[in-house]
């Protein structure tokens, strides 16, 4: 596989996804950066997207539900690159009836190379970290090169 760069931008498309028991944390965290996290685009599954919505008073893009397929639809803007970075709070301690979706997420976000915190002390360390607010080069598979080498 080749890499290309690209440069994240400024203003980051961020994907916020909680699993029920972490709703509340994730809430509260984005409750504590409300004011840097509105100065973005967000995205989230439909609950906790209603959740950010209705009780942090944030300005989030709510997709479907993640077991009905809002996770699969997070990798799909992933595979796009319409997504910058995700804070996924996913609970290690409860099975999930979408348990594959989950896996899958994780996978193409690490296939493409976002950042991703799956808890607090990450997603701490991400939003503080000075190239939040920043443009950031980063390295991308160049499908372009792999559909050339099919042809
Ligand atoms: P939800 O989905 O925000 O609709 O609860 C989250 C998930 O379980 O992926």
């Amino acid at each position: 596989m080749k890499y290309k760069t690209v440069t994240s931008g400024k203003y980051k498309n961020i994907a916020l996804v909680a699993h029920d028991n972490m709703k509340p944390a994730l809430m509260n965290w984005c409750n504590t950066h409300k004011d840097k996290l509105n100065q973005h685009s967000l995205y989230a599954t439909g609950t906790t997207g209603s959740v950010l919505k209705n009780k942090a008073a944030l300005d989030v893009t709510a997709l479907i539900s993640g077991p009905l397929g809002g996770d699969q639809q997070i990798g799909a803007l992933i595979t796009e690159q319409k997504i910058d970075m995700m804070i996924f709070f996913w609970d290690p301690l409860e099975a999930q009836p979408h348990d594959p979706d989950v896996k899958a997420l994780l996978r193409l976000a690490a296939v493409w190379n976002i950042p991703v915190a799956c808890n607090q002390s990450t997603a701490d360390m991400l939003i503080t970290s000075s190239l939040f607010d920043q443009e950031y080069e980063k390295s991308i598979p160049d499908y372009s090169s792999y559909l050339a080498a099919r042809t």
